[in-house]
């Protein structure tokens, strides 16, 4: 079998628009690849990281083979084998736990995991170990929309499809750059605008980014001012008699209140906090109102926000005012930044979340999964969230974290503090492809896990579609799928139920404890998504097409089954305060052809041809005054900590805003090219996101 050429189905292992791929193997075991024609996300098409994945593959030069241990801090690591590295990370788990108690532990997981892998780990931390102590680099993408979601439709599920894009009239893009981050989708919106040209296009975004070639309006907006623009739009909506009065009569609940807090503010008012003009703001308004098909699309530039829960809940109000939900063309969507990031969500894969999107605060869910686990109780009490482990680590009350698939190195804020905190910790154990990380530089223990077509899974992207992942080649070395890592250390922690035949098994186990839930999956298994294709939640055992729209009824999952339209305070910021000696407001975000932390695309020579450095964008405004010219070096920096990269001048920044990549850390740049040295630490109240987009910094001629 292993000399026959083969075409294998997969999906794309980057972000989260999921764009299926046909796998070639020759009879040499050569891999090639292209965008799988008949996958109704990407009709065939791919983009410059997608068609180039399979180099990573490929590419093993810094790929970890098989267990790393040291026995102290100062001793080298050395390699052992699978037995004593997970006695090791067993023996040392259950002294910790005795000794300080589960939650002196915790899992820092990866919305790049499969969703056997995230339902696993969930299972052994929740119900087993017995702390919500898990949680996922999701926690730093897209928390702040699971909140708003819940808050707004009583239920984390993004209403809409990729297919209501063709019928979609009007597109608000807020917070986001499609063209770069979610290039498939982005072509797709590309692709109706060439066909339709009366189609509205509105782009929300303090930088005039690539996504901007599209826009028929770009409201350049003061960074953090988001709310104030939404509740302008509504008040003309409103003013304008361009609402949905029968569907929020019927359908909503909170609409008076909002009403009366939109119009405090005045439009002049709001046009100058937001620093684009009232004809502008009108425009938009009008775009929308005039439209019979209304999508808000937005990623993170809302959801990193201090306010970023509040942010959504007055985006998707846009859509509930005018009656935009539930019907062709028409819906709030969330776009994912990962791959499964949906996936994680669904299995519970987060520290105040509860399997197949139960309530962590409700007895009885606790109870159903408690018992479906065959377990005393699942706690009670939310877990640590991302950058809680880290706090929690620095000052010694959590001794020990266990990191899954991310490189919290680069992409946590603040980034030095978490230098800092996995230094301290008692026991770090890094499972991860690669051992030249900047976390694995931390770890104790570092185990080898198997990457993209060498295991077997499903993941769910952003419009609610799980695909089957079909395993191609052999994990190189000694490395394991990553669930059979944690089943292995789960059964040496002395835990029953984790003895599974194969991925299958993971999987159906998973699907029956989603039964009678809103994200119903029990109808599906490997078979059926291997026959019929991908499938969009919920799948329950009788309806087994999938559902590509939700609340079609018109029936939302709140208690009263109404939609809130929430009202929300624009009154305040509580971003980091500017001030004179750090008086510029310092964004990030990714570029077109690099991947979170470069660990995968940072090896594939074609895609460093795009931009192959680190750079600063600064507006000429503030550039010249500071008697910085193009290209020179500049120190960008704050009390946290500094950057040093090239200058690169630009009028599409807004003025007195900066913009830095955050990619770079010290494996693929140095020290001082590790953009989150400079990010703050501030959260979300709500949903515990970090502040990425909002930090006061200083930039000088190096
Ligand atoms: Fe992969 Fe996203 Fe590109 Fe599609 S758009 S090929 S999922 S990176």
């Amino acid at each position: 079998l292993l000399n026959r050429a083969e075409s294998y189905k997969t999906t794309c292992s980057y972000c989260g628009v999921g764009c299926g791929i046909i796998v070639h193997k020759d009879s040499n075991g050569r891999i090639s690849i292209e965008g799988d024609k008949g996958h109704p996300v990407n009709r065939g098409m791919l983009c410059s990281k997608g068609m180039n994945l399979h180099y990573t593959v490929a590419d093993q030069t810094d790929r970890l083979l098989y267990p790393q241990m040291r026995w102290g801090k100062n001793q080298p690591r050395q390699r052992v084998d699978w037995e004593v590295a997970l006695n090791r990370a067993a023996a040392v788990f259950k002294t910790l736990i005795s000794k300080y108690g589960p939650d002196s532990v915790g899992f820092y997981i990866s919305g790049q995991c499969l969703t056997e892998e995230y339902y696993l780990v969930n299972k052994l931390v929740k119900g087993f170990i017995g702390t919500n102590n898990i949680d996922t680099n999701s926690r730093l993408c897209m928390s702040s929309a699971v909140a708003g979601y819940k808050m707004a439709l009583g239920e984390d599920a993004v209403p809409i499809s990729y297919d209501d894009i063709e019928l979609a009239d009007c597109f608000f893009i807020a917070g986001a750059n499609p063209a770069w981050c979610h290039p498939i989708l982005f072509r797709r919106i590309e692709q109706h605008k060439q066909k339709n040209p009366q189609i509205k296009v509105i782009i929300v975004d303090p930088r005039k980014t690539q996504s901007c070639a599209l826009a028929d309006l770009h409201l350049q907006i003061r960074p953090g001012t988001d709310i104030v623009l939404y509740q302008a739009i509504a008040r003309i909506l409103i003013e304008n008699g361009a609402i949905d009065q029968e569907f929020i009569a019927r359908h909503t609940e909170g609409y008076a209140s909002f009403r009366a807090s939109v119009m405090q503010t005045s439009l002049e008012e709001a046009a100058s906090v937001c620093d684009v003009t009232l004809q502008d703001i009108r425009k938009a308004a009008t775009f929308i109102g005039n439209a019979k098909g209304f999508i808000s699309m937005w990623a993170m530039g809302l959801n990193q926000s201090v306010v970023g829960v509040k942010k959504n809940v007055a985006l998707i109000n846009l859509s509930l005012i005018t009656g935009h939900i539930g019907k062709p063309g028409s819906g709030p969507f969330s776009l994912t930044g990962q791959p499964n990031a949906m996936g994680g969500r669904e299995v519970g894969g987060m520290a105040n979340l509860l399997a197949a999107h139960r309530d962590l605060t409700n007895t009885e869910h606790r109870k159903e999964v408690a018992a479906f686990w065959g377990v005393d109780k699942v706690p009670e009490k939310p877990g640590l969230t991302a950058t809680q482990m880290i706090d929690a680590l620095h000052e010694g009350k959590m001794k020990a974290i266990w990191i899954i698939c991310t490189n919290p190195l680069v992409s946590l804020p603040n980034a030095t503090m978490a230098d800092l905190a996995l230094k301290k910790a008692k026991f770090v154990v890094v499972q991860d492809i690669s051992m030249n990380s900047d976390t694995a530089q931390y770890a104790d223990l570092l185990l080898p896990a198997a990457g993209w077509l060498e295991k077997e899974g499903t993941m769910t992207n952003a419009d609610r579609r799980i695909s089957h992942l079909s395993k191609v080649v052999e994990a190189p070395g000694e490395a394991l799928p990553d669930s059979e890592i944690i089943c292995r250390f789960a059964k040496k922690m002395g835990y029953h139920g984790f003895d599974f035949k194969d991925a299958a098994e993971i999987y159906l186990e998973h699907c029956q404890l989603t039964k009678g839930t809103n994200i119903d999956v029990s109808g599906l298994n490997y078979k059926i998504l291997k026959n019929k294709g991908t499938m969009q939640w919920p799948v329950p055992l009788s309806n087994q097409k999938g559902t590509p729209r939700l609340f079609t009824d018109k029936r939302f999952y709140t208690v009263s089954g109404k939609a809130q339209i929430h009202t929300i305070d624009d009154g305040f910021n509580l971003s980091e305060p500017l001030t004179t000696t750090y008086p510029l407001i310092l964004t990030t975000g990714r570029i077109r052809d690099q991947w979170h932390t470069m660990t995968r695309t940072g090896k594939v020579n074609k895609l460093k041809q795009h931009i192959s450095k680190p750079f600063l964008e600064i507006h000429p405004i503030d550039a010249i005054p500071r008697q910085i010219a193009e290209g020179d070096s500049v120190i960008v920096s704050n009390k946290r900590g500094s950057v040093s990269v090239s200058a690169v001048l630009t009028e599409d920044i807004k003025p007195g805003v900066v913009f830095l990549p955050m990619h770079w850390g010290r494996t693929f740049g140095k020290d001082f090219s590790r953009t989150n040295n400079l990010t703050n630490s501030l959260l979300d109240p709500s949903s515990k996101q970090p502040d990425f987009k909002f930090s006061a910094v200083e930039v000088k001629k190096y």
